[in-house]
Parts: C-alpha cells; sequence; structure tokens
C-alpha cells in the first residue's frame, strides 16, 4: 500500500484552533501558530511535531469558527 495520509504531522498543533495552514508557492504547507500574534512566548512557526504546548486548546468546541482555510500567497 502507498499514499497514506500522515496523521497529525505537525503534532498538537492539528487539533489546535490556534493553528492557521499556510501553503507557499511550491506547495509545501506550514503550520502557523496564531498565538504568535498576541503572545511573543509562541513562535510564528513552531517546530514540528509540537508534543507539548501550554496554549493548545482543542478545535470545533462551538467556537462558531471550525477550520482554519488554507491561506496561498
Ligand atoms: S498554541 Fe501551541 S498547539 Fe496551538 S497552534 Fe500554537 S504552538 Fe500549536
Amino acid at each position: 500500500m502507498s499514499g497514506g495520509p500522515a496523521q497529525a504531522p505537525h503534532g498538537l498543533c492539528d487539533d489546535c484552533r490556534h493553528q492557521q495552514l499556510v501553503r507557499n508557492t511550491r506547495g509545501s504547507v506550514f503550520s502557523l501558530c496564531l498565538r504568535s500574534r498576541t503572545d511573543p512566548a509562541y513562535p510564528r512557526y513552531p517546530r514540528v511535531p509540537v508534543l507539548a504546548c501550554p496554549g493548545h486548546e482543542p478545535r470545533g468546541r462551538g467556537e462558531g469558527e471550525g477550520d482554519e482555510p488554507l491561506s496561498s500567497c
């Protein structure tokens, strides 16, 4: 078998409401931490997979926004 999807390649970020996936012009996808915009303690692009994070908050908990769309330049 081949081509199986990788599960949570970015670790905790893939289940976090503060994550935004950003795709560059080459098609690579990066995990942007939106907390970095308001809290300098969080790196803009954390080293993945993130295995532990004090700011992790699971998404889909009635916040009304759901998944963030992919951004493209
Ligand atoms: S708060 Fe933590 S888990 Fe959530 S996106 Fe940022 S680095 Fe990832």
